[in-house]
């Protein structure tokens, strides 16, 4: 009798949620939903293990594959969680575990997008004009780089609240998700009188709506791109990534 397949997904996104879930639906296999476990209540897909915690680098992450026999990982990380990936896609090549990512196509400036695109959120900490009122959009982790920029006015939207509280008085603290509509973007812009956006280019549909407000109303994005990771191997749909995995467990 075939042994029942084991697929690791390295998550923290909706995508990988919506990819776990599908997953579990479609193909009788162990499923484990690995988290970093960073986020205090993260939201987690229903039918599948949870695992929490770093691996402890590449030969550590290389032994938890081997010693759980994983047919397959997909890492649904966002895309600029570049450690966990290059992580993953050197153990999986060391250890020969079929790779796959999986990320939102990143976003492209449409009509009426006046975007600066930057390589790095060093490059977006000295491209801010001065005397910008910033939507800073990039999570909690990282924020702290801007605080050299106190020529800046800050409104931080993170969905758990800075460690350091507001470090000063040209910086807020706004804890909570990005909003569920393009009109509540701009209620959010408007009523702080924000004429800037720093975001990174995750592609991912929840955290758009930001970028079309921004578009409405006019005003500028500077738009972090990807880090450059040297996927083996890359799709940008659930229902991809679900025919991938099942060809990897077709033994
Ligand atoms: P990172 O810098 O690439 O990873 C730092 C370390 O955290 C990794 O080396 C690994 O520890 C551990 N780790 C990361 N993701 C993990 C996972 N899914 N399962 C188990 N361990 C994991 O990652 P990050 O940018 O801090 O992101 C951490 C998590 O938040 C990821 O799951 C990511 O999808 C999510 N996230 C990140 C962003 C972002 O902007 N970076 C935004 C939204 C969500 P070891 O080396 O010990 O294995």
């Amino acid at each position: 009798m075939a042994r029942r397949p084991n697929i690791l997904i390295l998550g923290g996104t909706r995508l990988a949620r919506e990819f776990a879930d599908e997953l579990a639906n479609v193909l009788d296999a162990s499923i484990v939903y690995s988290l970093a476990g960073i986020t205090k209540t993260p939201k987690l897909p229903h039918s599948v293990s949870v695992r929490y915690g770093g691996f402890g680098g590449q030969d550590a992450f290389g032994d938890f594959l081997q010693k759980t026999r994983f047919d397959a990982v997909v890492d649904a990380t966002h895309p600029f969680a570049r450690q966990m990936s290059e992580t993953a896609i050197e153990a999986c090549k060391a250890v020969d575990c079929p790779y796959l990512s999986l990320v939102p196509q990143p976003w492209e400036p449409q009509p009426g997008d006046h975007w600066l695109k930057v390589a790095t959120l060093e490059d977006a900490v000295t491209n801010l004009p001065s005397g910008s009122r910033v939507l800073l959009a990039i999570g909690r982790k990282q924020a702290e780089v801007f605080f050299v920029r106190n020529d800046c006015w800050f409104l931080v939207r993170s969905i758990e609240a800075l460690e350091y509280g507001n470090p000063a008085c040209n910086w807020h603290n706004l804890t909570d998700w990005p909003g569920q509509s393009t009109e509540d973007e701009i209620k959010l812009l408007q009523s702080h009188g924000i004429n800037l956006i720093v975001s990174k280019n995750s592609g991912a549909l929840v955290s758009y709506r930001k970028i079309e407000a921004a578009r409405e109303i006019g005003i500028p994005v500077l738009m972090i791109e990807r880090p450059q990771i040297p996927y083996p191997n890359q799709l940008f749909t659930v229902n991809d990534a679900i025919t991938w995995s099942k060809d990897q467990v077709s033994f």
